[in-house]
């Protein structure tokens, strides 16, 4: 029988259906998800609206190379016209993340005509070729190099480092709040000066928003938090309400000089993908997500708070929004497991950080169920550490 290869540590439970912020496994057991598909369910599982216009577009049309109009793509542009990113007016739309990363990278090269790329200690931009190369994890890079270059890498929320970035850089790629790195939120200073250098060396500033964008730090783009204004954006995850779709966001200056050929996708911004990236536009204007994210990520940072802070094996609570990370002193995967019996699904990320990415959906009983399960396991975790 064939293998499916799944890179990922198997959580040992099959999972079969999934509503709002629930999902289901093949015994009836309900789990409360935060772990949200790496964060791409932040419109909740099963939306209503998603789901009518994927079904109408795969009755109509599904399949059609962007060599084509449709319908739904004018419906889209519309839709995206009032959450796109301010000034960022021209859209290629990709499959997934790291395809986003890829073209924004090449842009730079293209526009800046120089190669070298400032990334920072800690960032994940995701795993194909290029955009490994912008990635710090040395355990997912090594057995890849040489990978694409110059790279260089520096110490993030660090103003000082900024002094490298000069009249060689094309680009620089950065996350608002770092995801897989740990969820370290980026410092506003840090965040105006990145700007001020960039754009005074000319450098282009790409804005990593496939984990934060669409809503979910509490404004419909994190970089909006800092009072910037970046060249590039790239978004995935919650954009396509579930379906695999991603986007880059360019402004005119440089949307003017890319040229026919310069960048291609058998899939990108086909009518499916087009209809879910409506779809959510339409969800997260009437549910306005991006203020409930707000709410509901203050509301849960103040629970996890007043229930986890005392531990001692706990260093930092922290987040933006509905991207919330519990640091702690040790390795959380025993936590981790012990969420998960609880029935609550959560994500690791850095070395040392249980991270939670909620649907919008999020209930104040939900966040009372997640910290008491994750109560229970940070306790668990701090006597068997005492234990040893
Ligand atoms: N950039 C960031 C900031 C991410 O968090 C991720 C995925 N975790 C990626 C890029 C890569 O996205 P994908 O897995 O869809 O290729």
């Amino acid at each position: 029988m064939i293998k499916l290869l799944k890179f990922y540590q198997d959580r040992g439970i099959k999972i079969v259906r999934g509503e709002g912020q629930y999902v289901w496994d093949e015994r009836n057991n309900k789990y409360l998800d935060l772990h949200a598909g790496h964060g791409v369910a932040f419109l909740g599982h099963g939306n209503k609206i998603v789901i009518d216009y994927l079904k109408k577009q795969m009755e109509e049309i599904s399949t059609l190379s962007l060599a084509f109009d449709t319908p739904i793509r004018e419906e889209m542009i519309k839709e995206l016209d009032e959450l796109k990113p301010e000034n960022l007016d021209n859209l290629f739309l990709l499959n997934s993340g790291s395809e986003a990363v890829e073209l924004a990278l090449k842009i730079a090269r293209k526009i800046t005509k120089r190669r070298k790329v400032v990334a920072f200690k800690n960032s994940f931009h995701g795993r194909s070729m290029g955009a490994l190369s912008v990635t710090w994890n040395k355990k997912y890079r090594e057995p890849f190099e040489p990978l694409v270059g110059p790279v260089e890498f520096l110490e993030y929320n660090n103003i000082d480092s900024l002094k490298s970035i000069t009249e060689d850089t094309a680009a620089v790629i950065v996350e608002p709040v770092q995801g897989e790195g740990g969820v370290i939120p980026a410092k506003k200073e840090f965040m105006k000066n990145l700007r001020e250098v960039t754009e005074k060396v000319n450098a282009i500033l790409i804005m990593d928003e496939v984990q934060t964008g669409f809503g979910r730090t509490g404004k419909i783009w994190a970089h909006q938090h800092f009072d910037i204004k970046p060249d590039i954006v790239t978004a995935g995850k919650a954009i396509g309400g579930g379906f695999p779709v991603s986007a880059v966001f360019l402004p005119d200056w440089i949307g003017e000089k890319i040229e026919e050929g310069d960048h291609g996708s058998t899939y990108g911004g086909n009518p499916l993908a087009a209809a879910a990236v409506t779809a959510a536009c339409k969800v997260a204007k009437s549910e306005k997500i991006a203020e409930q994210a707000q709410k509901k990520g203050e509301l849960f940072m103040r629970i996890l708070k007043e229930k986890l802070e005392d531990y001692k094996i706990v260093r930092e609570i922290r987040g933006l929004g509905l991207m919330i990370g519990i640091d702690l002193k040790v390795n959380p995967s025993m936590a981790i497991k012990i969420l998960q019996d609880e029935k609550v699904l959560s994500l690791k990320a850095g070395l040392t950080t249980i991270r939670f990415l909620p649907p919008y959906l999020i209930a104040q009983s939900d966040m009372e169920w997640a910290s008491d399960a994750a109560r229970k396991g940070i306790s668990e975790t701090e006597s068997k550490r005492v234990a040893s």
